[in-house]
C-alpha cells in the first residue's frame, strides 16, 4: 500500500474475532477501505483502540418501538400474554404522533449507545391506532439515521381478518415507505386465511415477512408448518422469518429435528426473544416452571438463519429492558446452560447471524464491507460477551456516531 494514503477513518490496534495480532481499520466513504497490522497513511479522525475488542455494530432483529416505554401509564403487568395485548390496546387508541416518536426516541437512542446500528422495528397497524406509530417510526428512521439503520415492519397485532380497514392501512403503509410486512395469526379469528393475505401482500409489494408466531408451550398444534408451506409455495425462501417460536421449547429431540429440517429447507428464519418468552411463558407452573424460549442455537447447527433481539423494552409485555443486545445474548447463553465454548456462537446471533436473517449486504468487518464499528470496554471476546462489555465508542459508516466514556474510580 502507498505511503500517502489518506483516509477518513483510522482505527488503530483493534483485537478482532478470532485474530491474536492487533489491526488497524482503514474507512474511506463510509467503508472499510484496508486492514492490517499498523498500515501506513493518515487520516482525518484517527482513534486508538488499545487492544480492544472490535465489532461490527450489532443488529437488532426485533423490536417494538411504537409501544416501548409504557411503564408509568400501565403498573399492572402481571396479566400475561392475552393481558399485556388488551393492555396496549387500551392506551393505543391515545397514542399520538409526538408521543409515539417520543417513546420511541428513549430506546432508540438506549440501544444506539448499547452498540446496535441495524434494527427491525414491528409497528402496529389497526384502526385504533391508524397510521400515527407508523408515521412516528418514518420519522425515526430519518432523525437516527446518522447512526442507526431502522426498518420498519408494519403488522397487524390484534388480527386482520375481521375488518377489511386493516388490510388497507397495511396496503397504504406498504405504499408509503414500510419495509417489510409481519403477521400475527394466532390472535386472528382465521389465521390461516390471515396468513394467506399477508403472504399475498408481501408477494404482490415485494416484501420480505417477519410473522409472530406459536407464542406457547402447546405442542398440540403450530402454524410454523404452514407458514414453510406457503414460504415454498410464494418462492419466499430466505425472506421469511418468525419470532418467538416458543412451542419449540415444548417438543422433544426427534420432533425438534423433524422441525429444523423443514425450516432450513423453506429458508424460514427464527428469533428467539429471551426476555419476553420467560417473562410470559410458562405461568401455569407453581414450580419447576419451563422457561419457554425457543433453543435457536440448535436450529443454527442444523443450518437455519437464527437471531436473539429484544422484542419489548418496559411494557406490559416485558417490564425489563435497556435496549442492550449483549444483555440479551448473554441471557440466552445463560438460560440455555451455554458456556465459553458457544459463546461466539451466541455473539453470531446478535450479529452476522441476525445480519442473515435481515438479508443485510455488505455486513461484517471486512474491506469493502460497510464501516460500522463498535469498541468494547474489552480485550477479549469471552470476557466481553460473559460480563456484557459496554462500547466505548460506534462508528456508523466511518463516522463517530456516539461515545459511551467507562466509569471511572475517584479515590
Ligand atoms: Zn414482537
Amino acid at each position: 500500500m502507498p505511503q500517502n494514503q489518506i483516509f477518513d477513518l483510522l482505527l488503530r490496534n483493534a483485537r478482532l474475532r478470532g485474530g491474536q495480532t492487533l489491526q488497524d481499520i482503514a474507512v474511506r466513504q463510509g467503508r472499510i477501505a484496508a486492514i492490517g497490522p499498523a498500515l501506513a497513511g493518515t487520516a482525518v479522525v484517527e482513534e486508538d483502540a488499545g487492544g480492544r475488542l472490535v465489532l461490527p455494530g450489532l443488529v437488532d432483529t426485533h423490536i417494538h418501538l411504537d409501544k416501548s416505554c409504557l411503564l408509568c401509564r400501565c403498573r399492572d403487568a402481571s396479566g400475561g400474554l392475552k393481558g399485556a395485548i388488551a393492555a396496549v390496546s387500551r392506551l393505543k387508541r391515545d397514542f399520538t404522533i409526538e408521543d409515539v416518536y417520543e417513546r420511541g426516541a428513549r430506546t432508540l437512542e438506549r440501544a444506539i449507545t448499547q452498540g446496535t446500528m441495524h434494527m427491525r422495528t414491528h409497528v402496529e397497524l389497526d384502526p385504533l391506532v391508524g397510521l400515527r406509530s407508523f408515521e412516528a417510526m418514518k420519522r425515526l428512521k430519518r432523525d437516527y439515521a446518522f447512526a442507526i439503520d431502522l426498518s420498519i415492519c408494519v403488522f397487524p397485532q390484534e388480527g386482520m381478518t375481521h375488518d377489511p380497514a386493516v388490510e388497507r392501512l397495511l396496503t397504504q403503509a406498504l405504499a408509503e415507505g414500510a419495509d417489510l410486512l409481519g403477521g400475527c395469526p394466532y390472535t386472528d379469528a382465521d389465521p390461516s386465511l390471515h396468513m394467506e393475505r399477508i403472504f399475498a401482500l408481501a408477494v404482490a409489494h415485494d416484501v420480505d415477512l417477519d410473522f409472530h408466531l406459536d407464542f406457547d408451550l402447546d405442542p398440540s398444534w403450530s402454524h410454523l408448518e404452514e407458514i414453510c408451506r406457503r414460504t415454498m409455495a410464494a418462492g419466499w425462501q430466505g425472506r421469511v422469518a418468525v419470532g418467538h417460536a416458543t412451542k419449540l421449547a415444548a417438543i422433544d429431540d426427534a420432533a425438534l429435528g423433524r422441525v429444523i429440517a423443514l425450516l432450513a429447507d423453506a429458508g424460514v428464519g427464527v428469533t428467539a426473544l429471551p426476555t419476553t418468552d420467560l417473562y410470559l411463558n410458562g405461568r401455569d407452573a407453581n414450580h419447576r416452571a419451563p422457561r419457554g424460549v425457543a433453543p435457536v442455537h440448535r436450529l443454527a447447527e442444523g443450518g437455519v438463519a437464527v437471531s436473539v433481539a429484544t422484542n419489548n423494552v418496559l411494557n406490559p409485555f416485558t417490564p425489563f429492558g435497556d435496549g442492550s443486545l449483549m444483555r440479551m445474548g448473554n441471557l440466552y447463553a445463560n438460560l440455555m446452560h451455554l458456556g465459553p465454548e458457544s459463546f461466539g456462537d451466541c455473539l453470531d446471533m446478535i450479529s452476522n447471524g441476525a445480519a442473515r436473517l435481515m438479508r443485510i449486504t455488505d455486513y461484517g468487518i471486512a474491506v469493502g464491507g460497510q464501516a460500522d464499528l463498535i469498541v468494547l470496554d474489552a480485550d477479549d471476546e469471552a470476557e466481553a460477551f460473559g460480563g456484557i462489555a459496554a462500547p466505548l465508542m460506534g462508528f456508523k459508516r466511518g463516522r463517530k456516531s456516539f461515545v459511551r466514556p467507562a466509569a471511572t474510580l475517584l479515590r
